[in-house]
Protein backbone atom coordinates (compact mmCIF):
# COMPACT_ATOMS: atom_id res chain seq x y z
CA UNK A 1 0.00 0.00 0.00
CA UNK A 2 1.52 3.53 -0.41
CA UNK A 3 1.74 5.43 2.44
CA UNK A 4 -0.78 7.61 3.76
CA UNK A 5 -1.39 10.15 6.07
CA UNK A 6 -1.52 9.82 10.31
CA UNK A 7 -5.52 9.37 11.36
CA UNK A 8 -5.65 10.41 14.67
CA UNK A 9 -8.73 10.98 16.26
CA UNK A 10 -10.28 14.74 16.78
CA UNK A 11 -11.07 14.76 20.69
CA UNK A 12 -12.16 17.22 22.31
CA UNK A 13 -9.50 16.58 25.13
CA UNK A 14 -7.01 17.58 22.31
CA UNK A 15 -8.06 20.99 22.22
CA UNK A 16 -7.14 21.18 26.23
CA UNK A 17 -3.81 19.32 25.73
CA UNK A 18 -3.17 21.89 22.89
CA UNK A 19 -3.88 24.84 25.19
CA UNK A 20 -2.41 23.44 27.91
CA UNK A 21 0.98 22.58 26.54
CA UNK A 22 1.37 25.81 23.62
CA UNK A 23 -0.78 28.40 25.49
CA UNK A 24 -1.11 27.47 28.80
CA UNK A 25 -0.47 31.35 30.38
CA UNK A 26 -3.12 32.22 28.51
CA UNK A 27 -6.28 32.74 31.23
CA UNK A 28 -9.80 32.32 31.61
CA UNK A 29 -11.85 34.86 33.80
CA UNK A 30 -14.74 34.11 35.56
CA UNK A 31 -17.31 36.55 37.00
CA UNK A 32 -19.32 34.52 40.32
CA UNK A 33 -22.80 33.97 41.32
CA UNK A 34 -21.53 37.11 43.59
CA UNK A 35 -19.78 39.49 41.34
CA UNK A 36 -16.35 38.76 42.11
CA UNK A 37 -13.55 37.67 39.83
CA UNK A 38 -11.56 34.39 39.22
CA UNK A 39 -8.68 34.44 37.23
CA UNK A 40 -6.91 30.62 36.37
CA UNK A 41 -4.49 30.00 33.24
CA UNK A 42 -5.22 27.61 30.82
CA UNK A 43 -2.35 25.28 32.22
CA UNK A 44 -4.22 24.75 35.76
CA UNK A 45 -7.22 24.38 34.11
CA UNK A 46 -5.96 21.56 32.24
CA UNK A 47 -4.81 20.11 35.53
CA UNK A 48 -7.99 20.89 37.31
CA UNK A 49 -9.96 19.16 34.54
CA UNK A 50 -7.86 15.90 34.43
CA UNK A 51 -8.72 16.15 38.39
CA UNK A 52 -12.63 16.91 37.74
CA UNK A 53 -12.39 13.30 35.30
CA UNK A 54 -10.57 11.68 38.69
CA UNK A 55 -13.98 12.84 40.51
CA UNK A 56 -16.16 11.56 38.05
CA UNK A 57 -14.62 8.01 37.60
CA UNK A 58 -14.97 7.91 41.93
CA UNK A 59 -18.40 9.03 40.99
CA UNK A 60 -18.95 5.66 38.99
CA UNK A 61 -19.62 7.59 35.53
CA UNK A 62 -19.93 5.41 32.71
CA UNK A 63 -18.45 6.03 29.10
CA UNK A 64 -21.65 7.75 27.34
CA UNK A 65 -23.14 8.12 30.59
CA UNK A 66 -24.89 11.52 30.83
CA UNK A 67 -23.70 13.84 33.54
CA UNK A 68 -26.03 17.19 33.20
CA UNK A 69 -25.10 20.89 34.34
CA UNK A 70 -27.16 24.06 35.29
CA UNK A 71 -24.96 26.52 35.17
CA UNK A 72 -23.64 29.93 34.12
CA UNK A 73 -20.89 30.53 31.92
CA UNK A 74 -17.93 30.23 34.18
CA UNK A 75 -14.34 28.19 35.22
CA UNK A 76 -15.99 25.10 36.78
CA UNK A 77 -18.58 24.79 33.77
CA UNK A 78 -15.82 24.77 31.37
CA UNK A 79 -14.19 22.12 33.42
CA UNK A 80 -16.77 19.69 33.57
CA UNK A 81 -17.31 20.71 29.08
CA UNK A 82 -13.27 18.94 29.11
CA UNK A 83 -13.65 16.43 32.08
CA UNK A 84 -17.22 14.51 31.04
CA UNK A 85 -16.58 14.93 27.47
CA UNK A 86 -12.83 13.76 27.47
CA UNK A 87 -13.68 11.21 29.92
CA UNK A 88 -15.89 9.68 27.43
CA UNK A 89 -19.10 10.57 28.91
CA UNK A 90 -21.98 13.15 28.05
CA UNK A 91 -21.86 16.81 28.91
CA UNK A 92 -25.59 17.47 28.82
CA UNK A 93 -26.38 21.02 29.10
CA UNK A 94 -29.39 21.84 30.87
CA UNK A 95 -30.62 25.53 30.35
CA UNK A 96 -31.72 26.70 33.66
CA UNK A 97 -34.46 29.12 31.86
CA UNK A 98 -36.60 26.42 30.96
CA UNK A 99 -39.84 25.48 33.39
CA UNK A 100 -39.46 22.23 35.98
CA UNK A 101 -41.96 20.70 33.80
CA UNK A 102 -39.63 21.02 30.89
CA UNK A 103 -36.11 21.02 32.42
CA UNK A 104 -37.59 17.25 33.88
CA UNK A 105 -38.53 16.38 31.03
CA UNK A 106 -35.28 17.02 29.24
CA UNK A 107 -33.71 15.38 32.53
CA UNK A 108 -35.87 12.20 32.27
CA UNK A 109 -35.06 11.77 28.46
CA UNK A 110 -31.65 11.93 28.65
CA UNK A 111 -31.52 9.75 32.25
CA UNK A 112 -28.71 11.50 33.77
CA UNK A 113 -26.57 10.14 36.16
CA UNK A 114 -25.63 13.27 37.98
CA UNK A 115 -26.02 16.95 38.02
CA UNK A 116 -23.81 19.95 38.76
CA UNK A 117 -25.17 22.71 39.17
CA UNK A 118 -24.20 26.51 40.55
CA UNK A 119 -25.59 27.95 43.94
CA UNK A 120 -28.15 30.06 41.96
CA UNK A 121 -29.84 27.46 40.95
CA UNK A 122 -30.52 25.62 44.45
CA UNK A 123 -34.45 26.44 44.27
CA UNK A 124 -34.67 25.41 40.50
CA UNK A 125 -33.10 22.06 41.39
CA UNK A 126 -35.16 21.09 44.47
CA UNK A 127 -38.63 21.94 41.95
CA UNK A 128 -37.08 19.59 39.57
CA UNK A 129 -35.54 16.55 41.87
CA UNK A 130 -38.77 15.12 42.80
CA UNK A 131 -40.06 15.25 39.01
CA UNK A 132 -37.31 12.88 38.15
CA UNK A 133 -37.36 9.26 37.70
CA UNK A 134 -34.46 7.49 39.44
CA UNK A 135 -31.83 8.25 37.27
CA UNK A 136 -30.06 10.75 39.13
CA UNK A 137 -27.86 9.72 41.75
CA UNK A 138 -26.22 12.81 43.24
CA UNK A 139 -26.21 16.52 42.74
CA UNK A 140 -23.14 18.46 42.92
CA UNK A 141 -23.09 21.80 43.61
CA UNK A 142 -20.45 23.58 42.29
CA UNK A 143 -19.00 26.05 45.18
CA UNK A 144 -16.78 25.58 48.25
CA UNK A 145 -18.00 24.22 51.16
CA UNK A 146 -18.61 27.54 52.98
CA UNK A 147 -20.63 28.12 49.71
CA UNK A 148 -22.96 25.32 49.97
CA UNK A 149 -26.85 25.85 49.61
CA UNK A 150 -29.50 24.00 52.12
CA UNK A 151 -31.30 21.65 49.57
CA UNK A 152 -33.97 19.10 50.57
CA UNK A 153 -33.69 16.42 47.70
CA UNK A 154 -35.66 12.88 47.44
CA UNK A 155 -34.32 9.64 49.08
CA UNK A 156 -31.22 8.18 46.64
CA UNK A 157 -29.73 11.38 45.59
CA UNK A 158 -26.72 12.59 47.17
CA UNK A 159 -25.92 16.63 47.62
CA UNK A 160 -22.37 16.94 47.01
CA UNK A 161 -19.98 20.00 47.33
CA UNK A 162 -17.63 20.32 44.13
CA UNK A 163 -14.48 21.34 45.90
CA UNK A 164 -14.55 18.57 48.84
CA UNK A 165 -14.65 16.22 45.70
CA UNK A 166 -11.88 18.05 43.96
CA UNK A 167 -9.84 18.50 46.87
CA UNK A 168 -10.22 15.02 47.76
CA UNK A 169 -9.29 13.74 44.15
CA UNK A 170 -5.33 13.37 42.55
CA UNK A 171 -4.66 14.36 39.72
CA UNK A 172 -3.10 11.25 38.29
CA UNK A 173 -5.17 11.27 34.89
CA UNK A 174 -4.36 10.85 30.95
CA UNK A 175 -7.18 11.67 28.65
CA UNK A 176 -8.03 8.73 27.03
CA UNK A 177 -8.09 7.87 23.38
CA UNK A 178 -11.26 6.67 21.52
CA UNK A 179 -13.26 6.56 18.76
CA UNK A 180 -14.02 10.22 17.30
CA UNK A 181 -17.73 9.23 16.32
CA UNK A 182 -18.03 8.92 19.87
CA UNK A 183 -20.67 11.45 21.29
CA UNK A 184 -19.83 13.89 23.65
CA UNK A 185 -22.11 16.61 24.69
CA UNK A 186 -26.33 17.19 24.59
CA UNK A 187 -28.56 20.09 23.96
CA UNK A 188 -32.26 20.29 23.55
CA UNK A 189 -33.88 22.41 21.85
CA UNK A 190 -35.75 25.07 23.77
CA UNK A 191 -38.84 23.57 21.77
CA UNK A 192 -40.95 26.36 20.56
CA UNK A 193 -42.24 23.53 18.20
CA UNK A 194 -43.99 20.69 20.77
CA UNK A 195 -41.64 18.48 23.48
CA UNK A 196 -37.86 19.55 23.41
CA UNK A 197 -35.85 17.34 21.42
CA UNK A 198 -32.35 16.65 22.41
CA UNK A 199 -29.06 16.90 19.41
CA UNK A 200 -26.03 14.84 20.48
CA UNK A 201 -22.64 16.06 19.46
CA UNK A 202 -19.73 14.21 18.15
CA UNK A 203 -16.21 14.56 19.31
CA UNK A 204 -15.46 14.78 15.45
CA UNK A 205 -18.48 17.21 15.22
CA UNK A 206 -17.50 19.56 17.89
CA UNK A 207 -13.96 19.60 16.58
CA UNK A 208 -14.58 20.42 12.86
CA UNK A 209 -17.21 23.05 14.11
CA UNK A 210 -14.52 24.71 16.47
CA UNK A 211 -11.90 24.72 13.58
CA UNK A 212 -14.68 26.32 11.22
CA UNK A 213 -15.45 28.48 13.55
CA UNK A 214 -12.12 29.90 13.87
CA UNK A 215 -11.34 30.96 10.25
CA UNK A 216 -10.58 34.43 9.48
CA UNK A 217 -13.88 34.47 7.30
CA UNK A 218 -15.52 33.04 10.69
CA UNK A 219 -14.98 34.43 14.57
CA UNK A 220 -11.13 34.31 13.51
CA UNK A 221 -9.96 34.20 17.30
CA UNK A 222 -6.42 34.41 17.80
CA UNK A 223 -3.42 34.11 20.91
CA UNK A 224 -3.76 37.64 22.17
CA UNK A 225 -7.66 37.74 21.68
CA UNK A 226 -9.97 38.26 25.09
CA UNK A 227 -13.07 36.46 23.87
CA UNK A 228 -16.28 37.18 25.80
CA UNK A 229 -19.05 34.58 25.22
CA UNK A 230 -22.18 36.30 26.82
CA UNK A 231 -23.85 33.69 24.61
CA UNK A 232 -24.72 30.74 27.74
CA UNK A 233 -22.90 27.52 28.05
CA UNK A 234 -26.32 25.92 28.75
CA UNK A 235 -27.71 26.91 25.27
CA UNK A 236 -25.71 24.75 21.83
CA UNK A 237 -22.41 25.13 24.20
CA UNK A 238 -21.69 28.85 24.02
CA UNK A 239 -22.05 28.69 19.91
CA UNK A 240 -18.81 26.20 20.30
CA UNK A 241 -16.69 29.97 21.56
CA UNK A 242 -15.35 27.57 24.49
CA UNK A 243 -13.47 25.47 22.22
CA UNK A 244 -12.64 27.73 19.49
CA UNK A 245 -11.65 30.22 21.67
CA UNK A 246 -9.23 27.45 23.47
CA UNK A 247 -7.92 25.81 20.28
CA UNK A 248 -6.96 29.00 19.04
CA UNK A 249 -4.95 30.17 22.44
CA UNK A 250 -7.30 33.33 23.21
CA UNK A 251 -8.02 34.04 26.62
CA UNK A 252 -11.84 33.35 27.99
CA UNK A 253 -13.66 36.14 29.46
CA UNK A 254 -16.89 34.67 31.27
CA UNK A 255 -19.52 36.81 32.72
CA UNK A 256 -21.32 34.51 34.68
CA UNK A 257 -24.88 35.24 35.19
CA UNK A 258 -24.71 39.31 35.38
CA UNK A 259 -25.64 39.85 31.61
CA UNK A 260 -27.03 43.58 32.01
CA UNK A 261 -25.68 46.32 30.08
CA UNK A 262 -23.69 47.50 32.40
CA UNK A 263 -22.18 44.69 33.89
CA UNK A 264 -21.27 44.09 30.34
CA UNK A 265 -19.41 46.92 29.63
CA UNK A 266 -17.41 46.98 33.02
CA UNK A 267 -16.51 43.09 32.20
CA UNK A 268 -15.36 44.28 28.57
CA UNK A 269 -13.37 47.50 29.58
CA UNK A 270 -11.94 45.93 32.48
CA UNK A 271 -11.03 42.89 30.82
CA UNK A 272 -9.82 44.57 27.95
CA UNK A 273 -12.57 42.22 25.75
CA UNK A 274 -11.55 42.01 21.91
CA UNK A 275 -14.42 39.72 20.87
CA UNK A 276 -18.30 38.88 21.93
CA UNK A 277 -21.19 36.97 21.28
CA UNK A 278 -24.53 36.85 22.11
CA UNK A 279 -28.02 37.46 21.14
CA UNK A 280 -29.61 40.85 19.88
CA UNK A 281 -31.30 41.49 23.15
CA UNK A 282 -28.13 41.13 24.55
CA UNK A 283 -26.86 44.05 22.24
CA UNK A 284 -29.56 46.42 22.94
CA UNK A 285 -29.30 46.37 26.33
CA UNK A 286 -25.79 47.31 26.01
CA UNK A 287 -26.45 50.47 23.04
CA UNK A 288 -29.27 51.56 25.63
CA UNK A 289 -26.76 51.53 28.72
CA UNK A 290 -23.59 53.13 26.42
CA UNK A 291 -26.41 55.89 25.26
CA UNK A 292 -27.42 56.57 28.40
CA UNK A 293 -24.51 56.93 30.51
CA UNK A 294 -21.95 57.85 27.56
CA UNK A 295 -19.39 55.32 29.00
CA UNK A 296 -17.62 53.93 25.64
CA UNK A 297 -15.83 50.37 25.22
CA UNK A 298 -12.36 50.94 24.62
CA UNK A 299 -11.03 47.50 23.39
CA UNK A 300 -14.02 45.44 21.90
CA UNK A 301 -13.64 45.32 17.78
CA UNK A 302 -15.72 43.33 17.02
CA UNK A 303 -19.13 41.81 18.36
CA UNK A 304 -20.96 38.46 16.89
CA UNK A 305 -24.72 38.48 16.52
CA UNK A 306 -27.21 35.48 15.73
CA UNK A 307 -29.75 33.67 17.57
CA UNK A 308 -32.34 35.93 15.94
CA UNK A 309 -31.89 38.95 13.46
CA UNK A 310 -29.94 41.80 13.82
CA UNK A 311 -31.85 44.77 13.04
CA UNK A 312 -29.83 46.54 10.49
CA UNK A 313 -30.68 49.91 13.06
CA UNK A 314 -28.14 47.97 15.17
CA UNK A 315 -25.21 47.43 12.75
CA UNK A 316 -25.37 50.90 12.03
CA UNK A 317 -25.46 52.17 15.80
CA UNK A 318 -22.86 50.58 16.59
CA UNK A 319 -20.16 51.06 14.24
CA UNK A 320 -21.46 54.46 14.16
CA UNK A 321 -21.75 55.65 17.06
CA UNK A 322 -18.53 53.19 19.25
CA UNK A 323 -16.71 51.87 16.05
CA UNK A 324 -17.28 48.38 16.85
CA UNK A 325 -18.14 46.02 13.88
CA UNK A 326 -20.57 43.49 13.73
CA UNK A 327 -20.67 39.91 12.30
CA UNK A 328 -24.06 38.66 12.20
CA UNK A 329 -24.18 34.87 12.11
CA UNK A 330 -27.29 32.44 11.91
CA UNK A 331 -27.29 28.81 13.12
CA UNK A 332 -29.62 26.72 15.51
CA UNK A 333 -28.88 24.13 17.90
CA UNK A 334 -29.18 21.32 14.94
CA UNK A 335 -26.29 22.82 13.41
CA UNK A 336 -23.88 22.62 16.32
CA UNK A 337 -25.12 25.68 16.28
CA UNK A 338 -22.71 28.23 13.53
CA UNK A 339 -24.18 27.49 9.48
CA UNK A 340 -23.64 31.21 7.98
CA UNK A 341 -21.21 34.10 9.08
CA UNK A 342 -21.10 37.15 7.63
CA UNK A 343 -17.53 38.25 7.83
CA UNK A 344 -16.03 42.29 7.74
CA UNK A 345 -14.73 43.41 4.81
CA UNK A 346 -15.13 46.32 2.62
CA UNK A 347 -16.59 46.16 -0.61
CA UNK A 348 -15.57 48.43 -3.56
CA UNK A 349 -18.04 50.37 -5.05
CA UNK A 350 -20.75 49.96 -2.97
CA UNK A 351 -22.96 52.80 -1.11
CA UNK A 352 -23.32 52.99 1.92
CA UNK A 353 -26.98 52.03 1.93
CA UNK A 354 -25.80 48.68 -0.05
CA UNK A 355 -23.07 47.96 2.80
CA UNK A 356 -25.45 48.35 5.39
CA UNK A 357 -28.04 46.24 3.49
CA UNK A 358 -25.31 43.63 2.72
CA UNK A 359 -23.99 43.48 6.30
CA UNK A 360 -27.51 42.73 7.63
CA UNK A 361 -27.85 39.76 5.98
CA UNK A 362 -27.09 36.21 7.71
CA UNK A 363 -23.77 35.40 5.79
CA UNK A 364 -22.19 33.11 3.41
CA UNK A 365 -22.00 29.24 4.32
CA UNK A 366 -18.75 27.93 7.08
CA UNK A 367 -16.80 25.74 4.34
CA UNK A 368 -17.84 22.24 6.07
CA UNK A 369 -21.73 23.11 5.55
CA UNK A 370 -23.68 23.55 2.05
CA UNK A 371 -27.75 25.43 2.56
CA UNK A 372 -30.02 25.59 -0.17
CA UNK A 373 -33.72 26.97 -0.75
CA UNK A 374 -36.60 24.90 -1.43
CA UNK A 375 -40.32 25.06 -2.29
CA UNK A 376 -42.92 23.15 -0.51
CA UNK A 377 -42.83 20.29 -2.83
CA UNK A 378 -38.64 20.37 -2.49
CA UNK A 379 -37.78 21.54 -5.20
CA UNK A 380 -34.55 23.64 -5.21
CA UNK A 381 -35.34 27.34 -5.53
CA UNK A 382 -32.34 29.86 -7.48
CA UNK A 383 -29.94 31.83 -5.47
CA UNK A 384 -31.15 34.81 -6.88
CA UNK A 385 -31.56 36.77 -3.41
CA UNK A 386 -35.31 37.79 -4.19
CA UNK A 387 -36.93 33.96 -4.11
CA UNK A 388 -37.43 33.06 -0.71
CA UNK A 389 -38.21 29.49 0.35
CA UNK A 390 -37.54 26.95 3.03
CA UNK A 391 -33.72 26.96 4.15
CA UNK A 392 -31.76 23.17 4.52
CA UNK A 393 -28.33 22.67 5.13
CA UNK A 394 -26.48 19.91 5.52
CA UNK A 395 -22.91 19.44 6.67
CA UNK A 396 -19.99 17.63 9.08
CA UNK A 397 -21.94 19.29 12.24
CA UNK A 398 -25.06 18.63 11.11
CA UNK A 399 -27.75 16.70 13.15
CA UNK A 400 -28.99 13.30 11.69
CA UNK A 401 -31.51 12.12 13.79
CA UNK A 402 -32.81 13.41 17.12
CA UNK A 403 -31.20 11.98 20.28
CA UNK A 404 -32.89 8.15 20.82
CA UNK A 405 -33.75 8.10 17.31
CA UNK A 406 -32.54 6.32 13.79
CA UNK A 407 -29.81 8.37 12.01
CA UNK A 408 -31.04 9.74 9.25
CA UNK A 409 -34.53 10.33 10.63
CA UNK A 410 -34.04 14.26 10.66
CA UNK A 411 -33.37 14.35 6.83
CA UNK A 412 -35.02 14.29 3.71
CA UNK A 413 -34.17 11.47 0.98
CA UNK A 414 -31.73 13.64 -0.46
CA UNK A 415 -30.05 14.26 3.34
CA UNK A 416 -30.58 17.26 3.79
CA UNK A 417 -32.42 19.01 7.07
CA UNK A 418 -35.08 21.28 7.02
CA UNK A 419 -34.30 23.94 9.12
CA UNK A 420 -37.93 25.36 9.67
CA UNK A 421 -36.60 28.81 8.66
CA UNK A 422 -37.11 30.82 5.71
CA UNK A 423 -34.61 32.54 3.26
CA UNK A 424 -33.16 33.79 0.12
CA UNK A 425 -29.54 33.18 -0.96
CA UNK A 426 -28.05 35.90 -3.21
CA UNK A 427 -25.49 35.41 -6.34
CA UNK A 428 -22.91 36.26 -3.69
CA UNK A 429 -24.25 33.06 -1.62
CA UNK A 430 -25.11 35.81 1.11
CA UNK A 431 -28.43 34.56 2.93
CA UNK A 432 -30.99 36.71 4.35
CA UNK A 433 -33.89 34.95 6.81
CA UNK A 434 -37.17 36.16 6.29
CA UNK A 435 -39.00 33.81 8.60
CA UNK A 436 -39.05 30.94 10.09
CA UNK A 437 -42.00 29.08 8.72
CA UNK A 438 -44.33 28.74 11.46
CA UNK A 439 -44.46 32.66 11.57
CA UNK A 440 -44.84 33.24 8.63
CA UNK A 441 -47.93 35.64 8.14
CA UNK A 442 -49.63 34.43 4.79
CA UNK A 443 -51.65 37.46 3.80
CA UNK A 444 -54.22 36.89 0.97
CA UNK A 445 -52.01 33.93 -0.15
CA UNK A 446 -49.30 35.97 -0.31
CA UNK A 447 -46.07 35.99 2.42
CA UNK A 448 -45.20 39.24 4.05
CA UNK A 449 -41.68 39.38 5.95
CA UNK A 450 -42.31 40.16 9.62
CA UNK A 451 -38.38 40.19 9.98
CA UNK A 452 -38.11 42.84 7.70
CA UNK A 453 -41.13 45.10 8.99
CA UNK A 454 -39.21 44.60 12.34
CA UNK A 455 -36.27 45.81 11.03
CA UNK A 456 -37.93 49.01 9.70
CA UNK A 457 -40.08 49.73 12.60
CA UNK A 458 -36.51 49.65 14.92
CA UNK A 459 -35.65 52.97 12.56
CA UNK A 460 -38.25 55.09 14.23
CA UNK A 461 -36.60 57.02 17.30
CA UNK A 462 -38.89 56.00 19.98
CA UNK A 463 -38.72 52.52 19.48
CA UNK A 464 -36.57 49.78 21.33
CA UNK A 465 -38.33 47.03 20.74
CA UNK A 466 -40.58 45.13 17.88
CA UNK A 467 -42.64 42.14 16.63
CA UNK A 468 -44.51 41.21 13.91
CA UNK A 469 -46.96 38.70 14.24
CA UNK A 470 -50.07 37.15 12.14
CA UNK A 471 -53.92 38.15 13.91
CA UNK A 472 -56.53 36.68 12.12
CA UNK A 473 -58.63 38.57 9.30
CA UNK A 474 -61.73 37.47 8.11
CA UNK A 475 -61.33 38.61 4.82
CA UNK A 476 -57.10 38.21 3.99
CA UNK A 477 -57.38 34.77 6.59
CA UNK A 478 -54.08 36.58 8.49
CA UNK A 479 -53.00 40.35 8.57
CA UNK A 480 -49.93 41.29 10.22
CA UNK A 481 -49.99 43.42 12.93
CA UNK A 482 -46.69 45.41 14.73
CA UNK A 483 -45.92 45.35 18.69
CA UNK A 484 -43.59 48.36 19.86
CA UNK A 485 -42.24 48.93 22.89
CA UNK A 486 -40.96 52.46 24.04
CA UNK A 487 -37.11 53.10 24.58
CA UNK A 488 -36.71 54.25 28.52
CA UNK A 489 -38.68 58.00 28.28
CA UNK A 490 -39.81 58.00 25.39
CA UNK A 491 -43.54 57.77 24.12
CA UNK A 492 -44.44 56.23 20.65
CA UNK A 493 -47.13 57.64 18.13
CA UNK A 494 -48.61 54.28 16.27
CA UNK A 495 -49.31 56.29 13.24
CA UNK A 496 -45.40 58.06 13.11
CA UNK A 497 -44.14 54.16 12.97
CA UNK A 498 -46.51 53.30 10.03
CA UNK A 499 -45.29 56.66 8.20
CA UNK A 500 -41.87 54.80 8.58
CA UNK A 501 -42.19 51.87 6.71
CA UNK A 502 -44.87 53.43 4.36
CA UNK A 503 -42.87 53.71 1.22
CA UNK A 504 -40.30 51.30 1.97
CA UNK A 505 -42.34 48.43 1.61
CA UNK A 506 -45.36 47.44 -0.35
CA UNK A 507 -49.02 49.37 0.95
CA UNK A 508 -50.39 45.56 1.43
CA UNK A 509 -47.69 44.80 3.94
CA UNK A 510 -48.20 47.27 6.23
CA UNK A 511 -49.59 46.40 9.54
CA UNK A 512 -53.52 46.58 10.27
CA UNK A 513 -52.58 47.84 13.47
CA UNK A 514 -49.76 48.97 16.04
CA UNK A 515 -49.66 48.09 19.53
CA UNK A 516 -47.74 49.84 22.27
CA UNK A 517 -46.85 47.32 25.23
CA UNK A 518 -44.93 47.74 28.00
CA UNK A 519 -43.12 44.96 27.25
CA UNK A 520 -42.41 41.85 24.68
CA UNK A 521 -42.19 37.85 25.92
CA UNK A 522 -39.00 36.74 25.68
CA UNK A 523 -38.28 32.63 24.98
CA UNK A 524 -35.60 30.57 27.27
CA UNK A 525 -32.85 31.35 24.52
CA UNK A 526 -33.54 35.23 24.73
CA UNK A 527 -35.63 35.39 21.25
CA UNK A 528 -39.08 37.08 21.54
CA UNK A 529 -41.83 34.60 21.65
CA UNK A 530 -43.80 34.85 18.61
CA UNK A 531 -46.06 31.86 20.01
CA UNK A 532 -46.92 33.95 23.20
CA UNK A 533 -47.59 37.12 21.06
CA UNK A 534 -50.11 35.20 18.31
CA UNK A 535 -51.45 33.56 21.75
CA UNK A 536 -51.87 37.28 23.18
CA UNK A 537 -53.33 39.32 19.66
CA UNK A 538 -54.36 36.64 17.55
CA UNK A 539 -57.79 38.16 17.79
CA UNK A 540 -57.03 41.95 18.38
CA UNK A 541 -58.35 42.68 14.66
CA UNK A 542 -61.20 40.42 14.92
CA UNK A 543 -62.27 41.30 18.04
CA UNK A 544 -62.27 45.36 16.93
CA UNK A 545 -63.76 44.76 13.81
CA UNK A 546 -60.56 46.08 12.04
P1 LIG B 1 -35.05 27.51 19.19
O1 LIG B 1 -35.60 27.50 17.78
O2 LIG B 1 -35.65 26.47 20.03
O3 LIG B 1 -34.94 28.88 19.76
P2 LIG B 1 -32.27 27.54 18.43
O4 LIG B 1 -31.59 28.32 19.43
O5 LIG B 1 -31.62 26.36 17.87
O6 LIG B 1 -33.58 26.99 19.05
O7 LIG B 1 -32.73 28.55 17.35
C1 LIG B 1 -32.44 28.43 16.00
C2 LIG B 1 -33.30 29.38 15.25
O8 LIG B 1 -33.02 30.73 15.60
C3 LIG B 1 -33.08 29.34 13.76
O9 LIG B 1 -33.75 28.27 13.16
C4 LIG B 1 -33.63 30.69 13.34
O10 LIG B 1 -35.04 30.68 13.25
C5 LIG B 1 -33.25 31.57 14.50
N1 LIG B 1 -32.03 32.33 14.19
C6 LIG B 1 -30.78 32.06 14.57
N2 LIG B 1 -29.92 33.01 14.13
C7 LIG B 1 -30.67 33.90 13.43
C8 LIG B 1 -30.38 35.11 12.73
N3 LIG B 1 -29.17 35.62 12.68
N4 LIG B 1 -31.41 35.75 12.13
C9 LIG B 1 -32.67 35.26 12.19
N5 LIG B 1 -33.00 34.14 12.85
C10 LIG B 1 -32.02 33.46 13.47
Amino acid sequence: MFGLMQDRPLLISGIMRHVARFHGSAEIVSRGVDGSLHRMDYATLDRRSRRLARVLQGLGVQTGERVATLAWNGYRHVELYYAVSGMGAVCHTVNPRLTPDDIAYIMNDAADGLLFTDTTFAPLVAAVAPLLGGALRAVVVMCARAEMPAMALPPGIALLCYEDLMDAADEEFDWPEFDERTAASLCYTSGTTGRPKGVLYSHRSTVLHSMAVNAAAVMGLKPGDRALPIVPMFHVNAWGMVYAAMASGASLIMPGRHLDGASVANLMNSEGVTFAAGVPTVWLALLQHLRTTGERLHTVKRLGIGGSACPPAMIDAFAREYGVIIEHAWGMTECSPVGTYNTHRVMDGETEAESLSRRSKQGQALFGIDIRITDDEGGALPHDGKTSGNLQMRGNWVCSGYYGQEPGSALDAEGWFTTGDVASIDPQGQMLITDRAKDVIKSGGEWISSIELENLALLHPDVAEAAVVAAEHPKWAERPILVVVAKQGHDIDPEAVIGVLRGRVANWWLPDAVIVDSDLPHTATGKVSKLRLRQKYRGYLVERGI
